[in-house]
Order: structure tokens, then C-alpha cells, then sequence
């Protein structure tokens, strides 16, 4: 009787789930993150017990071949939602359905060869060993596809691992005792379901705390990269610098700015569009040119600021130099593509400086470095005055 309620309170559990994860999904326009395919596999387990409610102690019928498979495809659901939800387009429809006409013909053999217990104790191992599979893809995600949700792939290894041992545990009581192992009033199916709704309770708002995690992390990044060249803006390099200045390793930093000479030549000329795509290469020239772990940022329009970090006068100036001829010597194809479009820049170099405090400070000057460089007739590199001082 109480087995039958908890049985009967994990199916409102998994279809309430449901019904959210699907709502989720509609909420996320294009990218789902797998939230509709976990919905599908909350659906599929839901419909499994509820089977198993109606369809009384564990014989062999139409009812309970579907309830197996129902209860093997879920798991199997949510293993490819898991795979949606770290970027990989996986299929959906075609899998489950391959794995229930499979399971069904399984069963069938089974059951004619080896009966109703083997029939009972395949589902039973079969579940042990996907879970089992998910336990260890988790561990490994933990170092490998989801290094930024460490503790959280934890936590899925520990909650799956324990639903792993509780179906190893039924495969062998079904084995050593037959179909009593499976008596709702047992012991043994007891502490199953209560385990079965304590996963049904914690595991969807975890999968939705993982959904929340992405999101924030994606609204995080776009609010601090400018969306045509993906470079830092402003605000990014600000956040960038601290964080640099914070670390006790941190040394002096110097500051260019390149801004593209005439470049409104080159919209009036070509249209704004080609404007971006000479935007995007001198983005990509200055990511190809300045050392790993220097930051590199749109200030806006035609403007960029590379922070040269750990270096020292000769070492940035030599920088500037390989930035102002890397520039010129790239190109980018004009809309007709028998056009080869090429710019330069002219870059201000400021001061060494120390703080996050000190930026404004030596972006100005920087920039009247840089005034000098335009009015000296652009494509040169000018480095401060208060360098001399
Ligand atoms: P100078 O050599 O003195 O730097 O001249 P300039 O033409 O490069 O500088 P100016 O400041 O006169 O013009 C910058 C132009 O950049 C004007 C603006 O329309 C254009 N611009 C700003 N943002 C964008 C953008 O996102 N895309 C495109 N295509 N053009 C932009
Ligand atoms: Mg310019
Ligand atoms: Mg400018």
C-alpha cells in the first residue's frame, strides 16, 4: 500500500516535470539545451509507472512488454537530452524508436526462451548498466566536455551511481529469488521508489539550475564582447584588467590603441557592410598578432586597445610595429569579391601603467599619441610624450 503511493506520487512528480522542462523549452527559442528531450524522457518513465500501477504484480501481457520498454527508453531519453545540453545536435525520435522495436523483440525472445523472471532481471540489468555508463560519462565530463560544471557532474555520478546499485541489487535478488524481489509490499521496492522520487524530486531542478548556469554564463559573455568581432568591448576589458591586476603575479601593462585610418573612406566607398568585414579581419589580424593572454578590445567604431601585458618598452614598441604591418598587409575581398580592399592604422602606445584606476588616464594618453601619429601623416606607430619625460 505505501509502495503504491509513493509509486502513485512519483508519477505526479514526473509528468509535473515534464509539463516544466517543456514550458522551459518553449522559452528557449532556437537553442533548447535538451530541456524538450527531458521532458520526453520525464513523460516516457511517467506513463512506465503508471503502467505498472495498473497493471498489477509482474506477469507477462502487452501492458508490461511496453512498461519495460518504456522504462528503458527514459533513461536512454535522457542520456541524449544530456547530449543536446553539452551542443551535440543528436537525434531523437529515430534512436528511441530503434531501441523500443529492439527491446520489444528482446523481450519477446526472452520471454518465449527464458521467461517472465529473465524477462524482469534483463530490465533490471539492462538499467544498471545504462546507469552505470551515465555514472562514468559524468566523472568524465567532469574532466573533459563539462570542466565549468564540476561539482555538478559530481553530485549527477553520485545521485545516478545510487539508482545503478538499487538495479544491480534488483537484477540479483530477481536472479537468487525470483519475482518475489518485485513485491510492491517488499522491503527492497520500498526504499527502490523512495529513492526513485527522492532522484524524480532533486534531479529536475538541478538540470534546470545547469539550464540557468548557461544562460547566465551566455549573458555574461555577450554583455562583455562586441557582438561583430566577439573582441572584448569596454566594459569586458575593464572586468579583464581587474581581474589581472587583482592576481599577485601581475606586472606593468601598456596600452595601444589602433585606430584604421580613414576608414570612413572605406564605408563611403565600399558600404558599410564591406566596412564590417574590414572590421572583422583587422579583429582577426590583431588576435593573430599580439602574445597569448594580452587583452584585446573594440572600443568602438574604428578603434581598438590591445593591453600588452608583462613586457617592457622594446617589447611593446616591437609589438605596435608588428600590429601597424600585419594591418597593412591584410586585405578582405569587397562585396563583388574582384576587389581586394586593404587599410592601415595608426597606433598610440601610452606609458607602462598599474591599475585599473590608471586606465582612463593612459588611454588619454595613448590617444594624443595617436593624434600625433594622424597628424603626421597615419600608418606609423607614436608612442607617448611622458615616455621622454
Ligand atoms: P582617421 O584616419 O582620422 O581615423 O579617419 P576615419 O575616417 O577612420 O575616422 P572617423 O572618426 O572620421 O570615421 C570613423 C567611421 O567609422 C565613421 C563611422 O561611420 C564608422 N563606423 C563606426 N562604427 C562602425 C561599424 O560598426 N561598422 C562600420 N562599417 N562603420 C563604423
Ligand atoms: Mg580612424
Ligand atoms: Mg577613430
Amino acid at each position: 500500500m505505501v509502495t503504491t503511493v509513493i509509486l502513485g506520487m512519483l508519477c505526479v512528480y514526473l509528468l509535473c516535470f515534464s509539463v516544466m522542462f517543456l514550458l522551459i523549452s518553449t522559452r528557449l527559442n532556437g537553442k533548447k539545451m535538451g530541456m524538450e528531450v527531458f521532458a520526453l524522457g520525464n513523460l516516457l518513465l511517467g506513463l512506465a509507472y503508471i503502467l505498472q500501477l495498473v497493471g498489477g504484480p509482474p506477469g507477462w501481457g502487452v501492458l508490461s512488454m511496453v512498461n519495460h520498454t518504456l522504462t528503458l527508453s527514459a533513461p536512454v531519453a535522457y542520456v541524449l537530452g544530456g547530449m543536446r545540453f553539452f551542443g551535440q545536435p543528436t537525434p531523437i525520435l529515430r534512436p528511441l524508436l530503434a531501441l523500443a522495436v529492439a527491446y520489444s523483440f528482446i523481450q519477446v525472445l526472452v520471454q518465449y526462451w527464458l521467461g517472465n523472471e529473465a524477462r524482469h532481471a534483463l530490465l533490471a540489468g539492462s538499467c544498471a548498466l545504462l546507469f552505470l555508463a551515465m555514472t562514468a560519462a559524468a566523472l568524465h565530463g567532469v574532466r573533459t566536455f563539462a570542466q565549468d560544471l564540476r561539482v555538478e557532474m559530481i553530485v549527477f555520478a553520485m545521485l545516478i551511481g545510487g539508482i545503478c546499485i538499487l538495479n544491480a541489487m534488483k537484477f540479483a535478488m530477481i536472479v537468487e529469488g525470483g519475482l518475489a524481489a518485485l513485491d510492491l509490499s517488499s522491503g527492497f521496492q520500498k526504499v527502490f521508489y523512495i529513492y526513485m522520487s527522492f532522484l524524480a524530486t532533486v534531479l529536475p531542478p538541478c538540470a534546470v539550475w545547469l539550464v540557468l548556469r548557461r544562460l547566465t554564463d551566455e549573458l555574461r559573455t555577450l554583455a562583455a564582447h562586441d557582438p561583430l568581432t566577439r573582441l572584448l568591448n569596454r566594459r569586458g576589458l575593464m572586468d579583464a584588467l581587474e581581474l589581472y591586476f587583482r592576481s599577485r603575479k601581475a606586472a606593468a601593462a601598456y596600452l595601444l590603441i589602433v585606430d584604421i585610418d580613414h576608414f570612413k573612406r572605406i564605408n563611403d566607398t565600399h558600404g558599410h557592410n564591406v566596412g564590417d568585414l574590414v572590421l572583422s579581419r583587422v579583429a582577426e589580424v590583431l588576435k593573430a598578432t599580439v602574445r597569448q593572454g594580452d587583452l584585446i578590445c573594440r572600443l568602438g567604431g574604428e578603434e581598438f586597445v590591445v593591453i600588452a601585458l608583462d613586457t617592457d618598452r622594446a617589447g611593446v614598441l616591437q609589438l605596435a610595429e608588428r600590429t601597424r604591418a600585419a594591418v597593412e598587409q591584410s586585405e578582405v575581398l569587397g562585396t563583388d569579391h574582384d576587389q581586394a580592399i586593404r587599410c592601415t592604422a595608426t597606433i598610440g602606445v601610452s606609458e607602462e601603467f598599474t591599475s585599473v584606476q590608471l586606465f582612463d588616464e593612459f588611454l588619454q594618453q595613448a590617444d594624443a599619441a595617436l593624434y600625433r601619429g594622424k597628424a603626421a601623416g597615419r600608418n606609423r606607430t607614436e608612442w607617448s610624450h611622458a615616455w621622454d619625460a
